[in-house]
């Protein structure tokens, strides 16, 4: 039986052949006899799972040589307080660019550890675009320049990279749309991201750090979540998150038969389109993001007449498209379309949607 499509905004939906793999691997790795859940995180089985994984993603996202990829624990919200932790420095400030839900939080959480400067957007929606760049106010000295390259609850995506100060490093919280385009990684200082968005399972968090940032860690910064003890020990200080690992390295894998990102890229891209083109062409259904900053990984919309949000998620879930209710905060509908999403789940998608309208309108 075809599987449903699933649309949620994470923990997210993974390639089949993925997860048939994992499924055909789980009792016995290679014919090691074990689980990789059984496994020693220093033992030569799993030693070759973490660092093809790290050569793979090394490769799909062209990191350079003077970066370090970092498998680390805690999510996305414990790197708001992480990368102060680690990059303040002794600085007062940090400049933040808010353009969404996320960006909010982790102004608020830098609070904790210096006068974050909120240097574009607001703290407070509705986000429905980026403010554009000459528009930005930087402080005189913040430590780094941190933004969120899509908002994973508001659907509004970054497409530009901002020009930061000289010498000031960018950091980006790219947990929803990381490796669905290529991006120039030298142009940050660092990058990070929760995996169950756009990866692999939750409990892993891969970071991505230049060289040079590695010693301006706080003393208060607990151990497990020093970059540079953590880059020391090629993510071995404390036990790392193995089989979220693996299935990472898996998807790595199924990303480079796909053609890597360019062609990911592509296929993003005629997601999107199709399923925002639909939404331009009625008045049943609505977006608010403006145009420009339309996320191509999640996608929020309405029902004009809320009444019908009910029948409309039995309806789709009765026609096999799952977990297709908007955040609280946001309200509507959302679909979330990462890599994984293959382009007959958004046609299948928008076929119920006109099918819907067709009914009720
Ligand atoms: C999901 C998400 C987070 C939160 O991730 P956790 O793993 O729950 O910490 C933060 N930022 C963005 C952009 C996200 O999409």
């Amino acid at each position: 039986m075809a599987r449903p499509y699933n649309f949620s905004a994470g923990p997210a939906t993974l390639p089949e052949e993925v997860l048939r793999q994992a499924a055909e691997e789980m009792l016995d790795w290679h014919g090691s006899g074990m689980s990789v859940m059984e496994m020693s995180h220093r033992g030569k089985e799993f030693t070759q799972i973490i660092q093809q994984a790290e050569a793979d993603l090394r490769e799909l996202l062209a990191v350079p040589a003077n970066y370090k990829i970092l498998f680390m624990q805690g999510g996305a919200i414990a790197e708001n307080a992480i990368v102060p932790l680690n990059l303040l420095g002794g600085r007062a400030t940090a400049d933040y660019v808010v353009t969404g839900s996320w960006s909010a939080k982790s102004f608020k959480e830098a609070k904790k550890y210096c006068a974050p400067h909120l240097a574009a957007g607001s703290l407070s929606g509705p986000w429905h675009a980026v403010p554009p760049a000459p528009s930005f106010r930087y402080s005189a000295d913040p430590a780094y320049l941190f933004l969120c390259s899509n908002e994973t609850i508001d659907g509004v995506e970054m497409f530009d990279l901002p020009e930061a100060p000289a010498g000031v490093p960018i950091v980006a919280d790219m947990s929803s749309n990381i490796l669905s385009r290529p991006v120039e990684v030298s142009r940050y200082g660092l990058i990070f991201g929760g995996a169950q968005k756009n990866i692999g399972p939750a409990g892993l968090t891969l970071v991505i750090v230049r060289d040079d940032l590695l010693d301006r860690a706080s003393p208060l910064c607990p151990s497990a979540f020093e970059y540079k003890t953590v880059a020391a020990n090629g993510s071995m200080y404390n036990t790392p998150p193995t089989y979220a690992i693996y299935i990472a390295g898996l998807v790595f894998q199924w990303l480079k038969r796909q053609g890597g990102l360019a062609e990911i890229e592509r296929r993003n891209i005629a997601k999107a389109e199709l399923l925002y083109g639909y939404l331009d062409s009625t008045d049943f259904y609505l977006t608010k993001v403006e145009k420009p900053f339309r996320s191509r990984m999640n996608v929020p919309f309405f029902l004009r007449d809320e009444s019908l949000n009910e029948a409309f998620l039995e309806g789709a879930k009765a026609a096999g498209l799952l977990q297709l209710k908007g955040h609280k905060s946001v309200g509507g509908m959302r679909a979330s379309i990462y890599n994984a999403m293959p382009l007959k789940g958004v046609q299948a998608l928008v076929a119920f949607m006109k099918e819907f309208e067709r009914r009720h309108g």
